[in-house]
């Protein structure tokens, strides 16, 4: 019988896609037009490979055009420019995604505000991160957004609670603590310099971490009856893990997302919803 304690990162992962695949084939039948993903890749980083393989099997599966441009790994940032401002003129593309991390010579943030934002998939632009900042979300960064569905999902209440963030990235944690403030939690971010994590922990009613540290939480860093989301992937021995030590805080949480199975499948799935979202609002 499955845990009820645990979240069905997939499970939600296919939901959201069964939408946009409803989403998508009424949007085609009514504009004659299908919402276009482009991924971006420089270079051959494995990872970024099967990540890249990932998400246009799942555009297959939700009716989304998509499209690889790979560029070689001594790509000079004008040539990533000139692709991405050739992406952005498109008209069959309604989101472009720019798969990272980029080779160390070339310039994410420079990659990252060269895309059109009104077709920024990821929500990683500037004018986009800034609308989540006051409340107006509507390209957000996709890692997040699924955490804030799954919350929806299983009715876990945000206003007035304990949320506490271990990792301030751009990718996950800062955009994160924007979503859960303009949600009314009362949100503190923790990262690498915090000094004792552990009191800041065990006030948590909802605990997210993003740290890549595994088993970095321990049953005695949390609260009883704790919500918690584990972003983290890293190995040991060989297996995928995550930064909360699942089988040891098991027994204390109300609800715990594991890894893989978790967040991971949830990311890719919204990738799908922003590019159904932005080709709406491109043909509006
Ligand atoms: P990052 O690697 O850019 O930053 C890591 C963060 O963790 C920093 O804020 C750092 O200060 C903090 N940190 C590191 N060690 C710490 C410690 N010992 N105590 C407290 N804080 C500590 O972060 P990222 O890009 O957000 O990625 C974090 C993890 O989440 C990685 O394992 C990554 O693979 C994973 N991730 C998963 C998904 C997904 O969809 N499942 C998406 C994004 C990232």
């Amino acid at each position: 019988m499955p845990n009820e304690k645990i979240i069905d990162g997939r499970a939600i992962a296919k939901k959201i896609e069964e939408e946009v695949r409803s989403g998508t084939e009424e949007f085609t039948i009514q504009t004659g037009i299908t919402p276009g993903l482009a991924t971006v890749l420089v270079g051959d980083d494995e990872a970024s490979r099967m990540y890249i393989r990932l998400k246009h099997k799942a555009c297959d599966r939700a009716g989304i055009h998509a499209e690889d441009h790979s560029l070689p790994f001594d790509s000079t940032q004008d040539e990533l420019t000139t692709l991405i401002n050739t992406l952005n003129d498109k008209d069959d593309i309604h989101s472009i995604l720019v798969q990272l991390p980029l080779p160390p010579h070339l310039n994410e943030q420079a990659a990252m505000e060269t895309i059109a934002p009104n077709k920024d998939a990821d929500g990683f632009h500037p004018v986009n991160m800034g609308r989540l900042l006051i409340g107006k979300e509507e390209l957000v960064p996709c890692t997040p957004k699924g955490i804030i569905r799954a919350m929806e999902e299983y009715d876990v209440e945000i206003e007035g609670k304990n949320a506490v963030i271990i990792g301030h990235s751009n990718v996950v944690g800062k955009p994160l603590a924007a979503m859960l403030l303009n949600r009314n939690a009362t949100v503190s971010v923790c990262h690498i310099f915090t000094d004792d994590l552990k009191r800041y922990t065990t006030q948590a009613d909802i605990l997210i971490s993003a740290t890549g540290v595994a088993h970095l939480i321990k049953a005695d860093m949390i609260k009883e009856g704790a919500v918690i989301f584990d972003v983290g992937i890293s190995k040991i021995d060989g297996k995928v893990v995550g930064d909360v030590d699942f089988e040891a805080v098991l027994p204390k949480v109300s609800l715990i997302t594991p890894v893989p199975g978790g967040v991971g499948p949830m990311t890719i799935s919204i990738l799908l919803q922003h590019t159904l979202e932005s080709a709406r609002r491109i043909n509006k």
